[in-house]
């Protein structure tokens, strides 16, 4: 689910800087950490309405046999074009139509890649159409008269490019939900295994995991698929002697990695221990989707207010899963065992999320406007510019600030809470990254 990228082509200034910067609001280059993205060339996010893309920037391109670098530039356009949804060729309409234009466009007419002509530097509207019409001889399709510095004409050339970027949002993510059962001896996690996969329901396969001895199994729900990973390390086969390994801790954490949904097992008789801690804090640490299952429920004395000490007593001792779902079952009896998988489908579809910059970017300035951050006593106070999301699995965002070290813990808690009220993120853990101006 990496964003789609748009390149940007054209001669050394032709106003390619002034108009990336328009798009992206955003003067600093990023680093991003999304698959297929290469870190060689300077990517910048931007955003038109609710859809965000990436934007790369070619560099001046120049067709000059004199020039030294020609072979590089060239390659370095083409490995942009390469991972480009969409270019878009700028020119300079105030000096009008050069011979390197055409030759940039005889090129560009050859990469099978959708290209837009902006015609930059048209001020005002009227002259602005004269001259970019003399560019249609470009053959590179319509000519939009643009101006970096004044913004006009750049609305229609970014609806323009829309139609040409893949839809994001839409891609439906059809994978299998993987689910990894974890938590201490005896708690109960063969004997819910054994109430998922009971008769009622498909068992698709069993598949070998990635390490030596691990086995995976398929189960249906409707027709979702759940992988439901290192089965193995959870049933315990009569007559068959395990290594004490074979349930350990490693295992578990093993498991973890390889899920996007914990169901973290807990046991109601013995409450939360030392070693349900260590369990809940890696599951944070890795920043999986997770749900708090609380098992032998049908085994301890229940008045009308037990389950909210419960609910306080993981509150306070797994304070790291806070945004985590509890649920109440028993496995043996079968009772709300069914309810899981409802649970797991809310964490898995939160832990993908994808928030577009707008929303983001709506949420943080409500934020500042109801709690400003926090001033100095030298009286330098901190200002957020801009947010985007970077990645999901889980959604991390990264908040762009004149400087992350004016912004204590208790702001960095507080933002964060903002985002979970506006945008709910249940079942998952949300990362933030805060970046300062280098
Ligand atoms: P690049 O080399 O293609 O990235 O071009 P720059 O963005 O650095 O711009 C080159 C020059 O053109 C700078 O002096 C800009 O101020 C100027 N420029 C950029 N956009 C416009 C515009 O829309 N109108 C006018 N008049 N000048 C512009
Ligand atoms: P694992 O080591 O986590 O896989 O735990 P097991 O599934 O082997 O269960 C350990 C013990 O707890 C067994 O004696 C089970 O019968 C018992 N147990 C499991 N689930 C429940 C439950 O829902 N209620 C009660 N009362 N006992 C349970």
């Amino acid at each position: 689910m990496s964003l789609p990228i748009v390149a940007i082509i054209g001669r050394p200034n032709v106003g390619k800087s002034t108009l990336v910067n328009r798009f992206s609001k955003l003067q600093d280059a990023i680093v991003f950490d999304e698959p297929g993205v290469t870190r060689d060339r300077t990517y910048k996010p931007a955003f038109w309405g609710d859809r965000d893309f990436l934007v790369v920037d070619t560099g001046g391109l120049v067709f000059d046999d004199d020039t030294e670098f020609l072979p590089l530039i060239r390659e370095q356009a083409l490995a942009a074009l390469a991972e480009s949804s969409a270019a878009i060729f700028i020119v300079d309409g105030k000096e009008g139509l050069t011979t390197a234009d055409e030759e940039i466009a005889r090129w560009l007419r050859q990469q099978p890649v959708p290209v837009l002509l902006a015609v930059n530097k048209c001020e005002s509207v009227e002259d602005g159409l004269t001259q970019a019409a003399e560019f249609w001889s470009l053959g590179i399709g319509e000519p939009f008269p643009v101006s970096g510095i004044h913004g006009s004409g750049t609305g229609e050339l970014m609806d323009a490019l829309l139609t040409h970027l893949p839809d994001t949002s839409l891609i439906e993510d059809v994978q299998e939900t993987r689910v990894a059962i974890v938590g201490r001896p005896n708690v109960g996690k063969s004997s819910l295994l054994n109430a998922f996969v009971g008769e009622k329901r498909s068992i698709v396969s069993p598949i070998s995991g990635t390490t030596r001895d691990a086995i995976d199994m398929v189960v249906e729900r409707g027709d979702k698929p759940y992988r439901l990973i290192d089965t193995a390390g959870i049933r315990k086969k009569k007559n068959v002697e395990y290594g004490p390994e074979f349930f350990g801790i490693n295992r578990a954490f093993k498991a973890i990695d390889r899920s996007d949904v914990v169901l973290f097992v807990l046991d109601a008789v013995d409450g939360v221990t030392e070693q349900d801690q260590k369990l809940a804090g890696r599951i944070a640490d890795e920043g999986r989707g997770c749900v708090i299952v609380v098992n032998k429920w049908d085994a301890i004395e229940k008045d009308s207010t037990t389950i909210y000490e419960y609910e306080k007593l993981i509150g306070d001792r797994l304070h790291f899963l806070e945004w985590a779902e509890t649920i109440f079952i028993s496995a043996e009896k079968g009772q709300r065992v069914e309810k899981i998988f409802d649970l797991i489908d809310i964490a898995a579809e939160q832990h993908q999320r994808r928030v577009t910059t707008s929303v983001i970017n709506e949420v943080l300035e409500d934020a500042a406007r109801w709690h400003s951050p926090p001033t100095t006593r030298q009286g330098r106070q901190g200002r957020i510019y801009y947010g985007t999301q970077v990645s999901t699995r889980p959604p991390t965002i990264a908040l762009f600030v004149n400087d992350p070290t004016l912004f204590n813990e208790g702001y960095r808690r507080y933002v964060e809470r903002q985002f979970r009220q506006s945008l709910g993120f249940k079942g998952t853990p949300v990362r933030l990254l805060w970046r300062g101006k280098k």
